[in-house]
């Protein structure tokens, strides 16, 4: 039984992030805390995280977007939902706010941009329908084996139904794309695995994927031995990470640990190789691989905003 508060949110709603990723777009969360409940979440480290089964959603996202516009000079290409919680969690006041901002920066040609593990309920689709090229989704995925997610990602969608919402992203014509994130070496990267997923993936109209794996940040250990109730899989999950060296996200504050950085190199070029069998493109995230890359997960997606029609004829307005 989730928790739910709702509250006023009183500091700005569109907010910079300082990973590089996002460092170009404004960025909001509808939510302190999410229900998806994914173990291995950095959210559940932070101070203000409510606890695994509370969320406190901001009633009031959509007005006070509104108010942060007007008072702009210059308007943002597009924002982006939700570094740190889930639009589309399955609690109607976040998905009631999150489709009514939506529709708000849809509706002042202002892009669209979200990750999630959710499922996409029908009224989002109709939303985007009638703007998809400022929209740009991405759908987070690593094993199709739903006993695993139920274990790792308590809430989150089940596979079948993402893969279904990534499919009707491509139908309707919004820049859709697939991330394999977080990879867990051992439980989810196994040759098996990745081929039913990337076949998968190639079979809904998907030509890419991100990934890149597991960074255990201070707060996701204690999480995982919380929330993990297979002690099997626990030792699995971190056994990689007893002779890992402490490392850091590029362009963000924090620090956690990372598999080896042979071993990532390895790993991660095996990935590859089996993305590519399926002729899926392979992009690493170089903020949680500085040391073997300097290129992007393609977290945003400034392609689909520089799409439209109207932001042709406008000097496209970075954050
Ligand atoms: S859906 Fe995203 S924000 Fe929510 S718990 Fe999972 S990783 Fe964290």
């Amino acid at each position: 039984m989730v928790n739910v508060t709702l509250v006023d949110r009183k500091s700005n709603a569109l907010t910079p992030s300082s990973l590089r990723c996002l460092s170009h777009l404004p960025t909001i969360n509808m939510t302190v805390g999410c229900v998806h409940g994914c173990t291995y979440c950095y959210i559940r480290g932070y101070s203000q995280y409510p606890g695994d089964d509370a969320v406190v959603v901001y009633r009031n996202t959509a007005e006070q977007v509104e108010r942060e516009l007007h008072r702009k000079r210059k308007q943002p290409i597009a924002v982006y939902f939700c570094p740190s919680s889930d639009a589309f969690m399955p609690i109607e006041p976040v998905l009631d706010q999150s489709y009514r901002t939506m529709k708000l920066l849809l509706d002042h040609d202002i892009g669209v941009q979200f990750v999630t593990k959710g499922a996409i309920p029908d009224r989002f689709f109709d939303l985007f329908a009638q703007r998809p090229q400022l929209v740009a989704g991405q759908i987070g995925l690593t094993t199709l084996d739903d006993p695993l997610n139920a274990a790792i990602e308590p809430q989150a969608a089940p596979a079948q139904r993402r893969l279904d919402d990534l499919r009707r992203l491509v139908e309707i014509g919004v820049t859709a794309s697939f991330r394999a994130d977080p990879l867990i070496h051992g439980v989810t990267d196994d040759d098996a695995h990745l081929n039913a997923l990337f076949a998968k993936a190639a079979s809904h109209g998907i030509r890419d994927v991100s990934a890149s794996y597991l960074f255990l940040r201070p707060g996701i250990i204690g999480s995982l031995k919380r929330n993990i109730r297979d002690a099997q899989l626990l030792r699995c999950i971190l056994a990689p990470y007893e002779t890992a060296r402490r490392s850091s996200i590029r362009g963000g504050a924090s620090t956690g640990l990372s598999l080896p950085v042979e071993q990532r190199r390895r790993e991660l070029e095996r990935v590859r190789r089996l993305a590519g069998h399926h002729g899926l493109a392979l992009r690493i995230c170089g903020c949680k691989n500085a040391e073997l890359t300097n290129t992007r997960c393609h977290l945003t997606n400034l392609t689909a905003t520089a799409r439209s029609p109207q932001r042709d004829s406008q000097q496209a307005q970075l954050w």
